[in-house]
């Protein structure tokens, strides 16, 4: 039986990522039709609107989506593309899980958590004005109820995988309420789960101690805005934003992307990392229960990054993303 799924190419480097990770998951024999649609940019510039109604649609309809990244058209008082997509189809985990690679030189050997974003509230609601000139105020979104389902859902989703130990990061000093609210939803969710491990540290304390010692953490709970920039310093630990997969998940619809953005500066050029795209296509594979495929495909790359060859110069190789691909194909 084949799969229907979702496929946005997406902006600036979304295209070439995206198809790299078609064709990988072709050549494993991946039983998936794409059913393509745009968004973005090029949405915008076909239809007016960066997130047609067809896009939501279609990811409604197929439950399972893979997305390039999303650039947003500026200054027109449209909210961000990507943005959206997660709020409308109420994608409200984040879900990043970050890993040393073999073949990838980096200050740490053995890094291996996961950062879990709640990716609806916070300040991309996007509630901002300007209430006499000069003065803007931006609102931090933050209700009991998205602190208490992002936390249950963590929780499920340790119990699943196995993962012991959960820490919620914020900055309640600075912002009681709304921070406050998010930790107080993980505390009252975490008394179902004694049996795993769970502290909080502020956010700031929480960025030196990835820097020194990333090893010590499992899973990390954080809210949309600390999510993001923790998800991108946690990239750096294992590689850079080429390599880093990610999900964004609901009840019912999952839609898998990269952590990385648009990368305007490389696009077209024919050298981005197709992995992060592609990781993230194996997470989806694994979402759908082919677990083998995606145990093949996973087993495919390592041994193209341990031989260290065949990579994009982003990972010290001589490779474009062509030859990277076509590497892995070769080692399916
Ligand atoms: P956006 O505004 O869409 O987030 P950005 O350029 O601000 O775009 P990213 O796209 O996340 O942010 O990328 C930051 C930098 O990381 C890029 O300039 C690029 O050099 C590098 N980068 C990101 N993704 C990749 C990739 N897949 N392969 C190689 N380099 C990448």
């Amino acid at each position: 039986m084949a799969y229907t799924v979702t496929l946005i190419p997406g902006d600036g480097i979304g295209p070439e990522v995206t198809g790299a990770t078609q064709e990988v998951l072709r050549a494993a024999g991946a039983p998936i039709e794409w059913e393509v649609v745009h968004a973005g940019m090029k949405a915008f510039e076909e239809t007016g609107e960066p997130v047609p109604a067809a896009v939501l649609k279609s990811i409604r309809k197929n439950r399972v989506g893979l997305k390039g990244p999303l650039q947003t058209p500026k200054g027109k008082g449209f909210r961000s593309a990507n943005v959206t997509i997660r709020q409308e189809l109420q994608l409200y985990t984040g879900l990043r899980p970050v890993k040393t690679l073999p073949g990838i030189e980096t200050p740490y050997t053995d890094v291996d958590l996961v950062v879990l974003r709640e990716n609806t509230e916070d300040l991309y609601a996007g509630i901002e004005h300007e209430v006499m000139p000069g003065h803007v105020i931006s609102l931090k979104v933050s209700t009991r109820a998205a602190g208490e389902r992002i936390a249950k859902w963590a929780f499920e989703y340790m119990r699943y995988k196995g993962r012991r130990k959960i820490s919620c990061c914020a900055k309640p000093h600075i912002s009681p309420m709304a921070d406050g609210a998010f930790i107080d939803a993980f505390q009252a969710v975490g008394q179902d789960y004694p049996f795993i491990a769970q502290d909080m540290l502020p956010i700031d304390n929480l960025s030196m101690a990835l820097a020194m010692d990333p090893m010590r953490f499992d899973v990390l709970l954080l809210q949309n805005l600390y999510g993001d920039i923790i998800s991108d310093l946690c990239a750096g630990l294992v590689g850079g934003l080429g390599v880093v997969p990610g999900a964004n998940v609901g009840d019912r619809i999952a839609v898998f992307e990269a952590v990385h953005g648009t990368a305007p500066d490389i696009e077209g050029k024919g050298i981005a990392n197709p992995l992060a795209v592609l990781s993230s296509g194996v997470m989806m594979l694994e979402f759908m229960g082919e677990q083998k495929i995606a145990d093949r495909v996973n087993q495919a790359i390592w041994r193209v990054l341990e031989a260290g060859k065949k990579t994009t110069g982003d990972l010290g190789g001589p490779a474009n993303t062509a030859e990277f691909t076509a590497a892995i194909i070769e080692e399916l």
